[in-house]
């Protein structure tokens, strides 16, 4: 049984746009210009062994924000599999409304931000209301770090401190943080050490030190911090796809997270344990 802690299931119009990026961005990669449906992502998912999936979206302006959750509620209806998560945009008014209606009415697990993609930062002073509701809800948040090559228009940094900042600020809220900053992997190593409130999102990083080495980078330090990481603190790692938005097809970056053979306690926390234990204190996996 797999949990995949971070897909990307948005509406078509978003999906479209995601493989014109793809194709632009990256032509070889085996999804360039694939289209994908709701449908297809679910069902490659669940051809893996995912039984549950973690669904972020996020909003690129503040009037997409209302229809983004409720399109991310009426998924988690469809199907089973789904534990929707809320987002919001920087400029959005009554930010605790929409917090709010996400995990009172929704029953949303936790939420999304994705600053490089949304265009602000995340420490900007208009979110810290946002984070103080969420706090008061004892919710999630996951917040995007590292591979910033991927996002060269970003107008934005998404810095060690800022995050730092955060969770001291907000030391009731939970932060996942996904890719660890790659592949500055051990500043999340460090957040993992020193707060409770720190989770991370290993999503990205096996496939991505295997296409690196691939391209004739050196990661044996990065692999490394990994496995120290994963030695330690599997309990609070997560493990995703980032399907469709990921490295690779959902298949490959399965197979390159086996790759490591981490071993069955590491493993099953990263896949199942991690997740679950996460979202049973925020919604569970029912309903
Ligand atoms: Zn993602």
């Amino acid at each position: 049984m797999i949990i995949d802690a971070h897909a990307h299931i948005l509406p078509q119009r978003r999906l479209d746009g995601l493989s014109i990026w793809l194709g632009r961005v990256f032509p070889n990669h085996p999804l360039a210009g694939k289209s994908f449906t709701e449908d297809l992502i679910v069902k490659e998912l669940s051809r893996n062994g995912v039984e549950y999936i973690f669904n972020y979206v996020f909003p690129m302006e503040a009037s997409e924000t209302e229809g983004l959750n409720l399109f991310n509620y009426n998924l988690g209806k469809k199907f089973k599999a789904i534990r929707p998560f809320g987002s919001l945009h920087v400029e959005n008014e009554g930010k605790e409304s929409i917090v709010d209606n996400c995990i009172k009415n929704f029953g949303f697990s936790g939420f999304k931000l994705h600053p490089y993609v949304q265009g602000f930062s995340p420490d900007d002073e208009k979110l810290l209301d946002a984070y103080e509701r969420m706090e008061e809800l004892g919710t999630l948040i996951n917040i995007h770090t590292g591979f910033e090559d991927y996002y060269p228009q970003r107008e934005n940094t998404i810095t060690f401190s800022m995050i730092e900042g955060l969770i001291k600020r907000f030391s009731g809220l939970t932060f996942i943080l996904p890719h660890m900053f790659y592949p500055r992997l051990s500043e999340a190593l460090f957040l993992l050490e020193n707060y409770e409130n720190v989770y991370v999102d290993t999503t990205n990083i096996f496939s991505a030190i295997i296409q690196d080495e691939e391209n004739g980078m050196n990661r044996d330090r990065e692999r490394e911090v990994l496995m120290d990481s994963l030695n330690k603190w599997s309990k609070r790692m997560v493990f995703g796809t980032d399907h469709p938005a990921g490295m690779s097809s959902a298949d490959k970056i399965f197979s390159d997270f086996y790759s490591f053979k981490v071993n069955d306690t590491i493993s099953r926390d990263l896949l199942y344990n991690t997740a679950h234990g996460l979202i049973l204190r925020n919604g569970g996996l029912g309903g």
